[in-house]
């Protein structure tokens, strides 16, 4: 296993208790420090198909896509979840989270496990150095994030053609992730976006509220505001309130007003500073997310053509709207609940892979791509003729 982010780890934690086999896992981070917060889905504690199918937006396609057996068997799976690593995946989806709690939480809770057949190494590790160190009877899983080590490599030819040509890459939007904590209950629904951004003609801020997984009394605040390509350029990856109000002060007017009305309805206070990043909200998938198509080649001595590769997290498949911890986490038990049976032919649990991710893919791209529609139309709401022109109707 390369790559220790949350889904690297998750992994490491659901295959540590399968019987029978030793983990290798390399991380190039001596440290878990990231500050971001994250919201991770509750269909990843879901315990009927009913649970699995409550978000709004992907319940139909959830219907619609996967099988029923196959969704019988995602339950199943994580019925199988050990408990200890069940219990915290039960804590962080009850609320934005902090990532590097669930860094640390899961790579505390391997460590105690105290297992012999696991070993941790910290290194930066090349695709090279991943293939030179495969041995029969191993399986190489690339967990290494959005700039997957092995993504490229996986198609027999492709190091000598562009580097993305295993990527399929949509970039929706570019957007401003502004985000605070808040120290009051706070919730936002449909309206209440619509009327505290109704003096905001552009730059609306878009909210994800959610209390936070430890307090219910402090609402974590996220807000997307759309912005140009050559807003995104201008700006510095990452700043403060400051730098935006007198940078860029219409959109921090918009924000401020938005950030105002919240106050005078629930009368609490921002606690600690903004922060603000800037983003392209991309929607991506590697269009092979196994070695399948080594083992197809033909006869070959090359290292990926005899022992199985898997893209896992940020390295398979990317989504923006805070879906992709989830989606990995939910192709980690998939592909724990494969590797575990140890009968399946090879072919066959490559397949299965590919075909399970590429469903998952569809999701949440049916997802984003609902999301993305109805932010654009709430962008038009007030103008009915710019309203029109982005609705298609047949
Ligand atoms: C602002 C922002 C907000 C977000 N909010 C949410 C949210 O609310 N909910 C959500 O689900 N998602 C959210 N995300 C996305 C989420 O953070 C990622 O999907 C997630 O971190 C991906 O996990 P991963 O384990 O696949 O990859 P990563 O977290 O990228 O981990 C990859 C790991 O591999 C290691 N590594 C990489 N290369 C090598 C190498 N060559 N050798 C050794 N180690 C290596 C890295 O050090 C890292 O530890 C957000 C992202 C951003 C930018």
């Amino acid at each position: 296993m390369v790559g220790a982010g949350p889904v690297g780890l998750l992994l490491t934690a659901l295959l540590q208790s399968v019987e029978g086999f030793s983990v290798r896992l390399y991380e190039k981070r001596h440290e878990y420090t990231r500050t971001r917060m994250v919201q991770l889905a509750p269909y990843l504690v879901a315990d009927s198909v009913e649970s699995y199918r409550t978000d709004y937006i992907d319940g139909d396609s959830v219907e619609a896509i996967f099988d029923p057996a196959e969704l019988d068997e995602g339950l199943a799976f994580r019925q199988s979840i050990p408990s200890d690593l069940m219990a915290l995946l039960r804590g962080w989806t009850s609320g934005f989270c902090p990532l590097n709690s669930i860094e640390l939480e899961v790579s505390d809770l391997i460590d105690a496990r105290g297992s012999s057949a696991l070993q941790r190494t910290a290194a930066v590790v090349t695709a090279k150095d991943a293939m030179a160190m495969l041995e029969p009877g191993d399986v190489l899983i690339d967990c290494t994030g959005a700039r997957s080590l092995l993504r490229d490599h996986l198609v027999p030819g492709s190091e000598e053609i562009d580097g993305d040509a295993n990527t399929l890459l949509i970039r929706l939007e570019y957007a401003l992730v502004i985000t605070f904590l808040y120290g009051q209950k706070y919730d936002c629904d449909e309206y209440c976006k619509y009327y505290k951004n109704i003096e905001n003609a552009h730059y609306k801020f878009i909210p994800m509220v959610h209390r936070t997984h430890y307090d219910g009394s402090v609402s974590h605040v996220t807000g997307i505001v759309n912005i140009t390509a050559e807003e995104y350029e201008a700006m510095p990856s990452r700043f403060d309130g400051q730098w935006l109000r007198s940078d860029f002060p219409s959109v921090a007017q918009s924000m401020d007003r938005f950030i105002d009305k919240i106050k005078e309805e629930t009368h609490g206070e921002i606690l600690g500073d903004l922060e603000i990043i800037r983003i392209p909200l991309d929607l991506y998938r590697a269009r092979n997310a196994t070695s399948r198509k080594w083992l197809t080649a033909g006869p070959t001595d090359h290292p990926l053509a005899t022992s199985p590769v898997f893209l896992a997290g940020d390295s398979a498949i990317g989504s923006p709207y805070f879906q992709s911890i989830s989606l990995g986490f939910e192709c980690a038990m998939y592909l724990a609940g494969l590797i575990a049976q140890r009968d399946l032919p090879l072919s066959d649990m490559l397949d299965r892979y590919e075909q399970y991710s590429y469903k998952q893919w569809l999701r949440v791209y049916m997802r984003s791509k609902m999301i993305k529609h109805n932010k654009d139309l709430f962008e038009s709401l007030d103008d009915s003729l710019a309203l029109l022109e982005k609705l298609h109707i047949y």
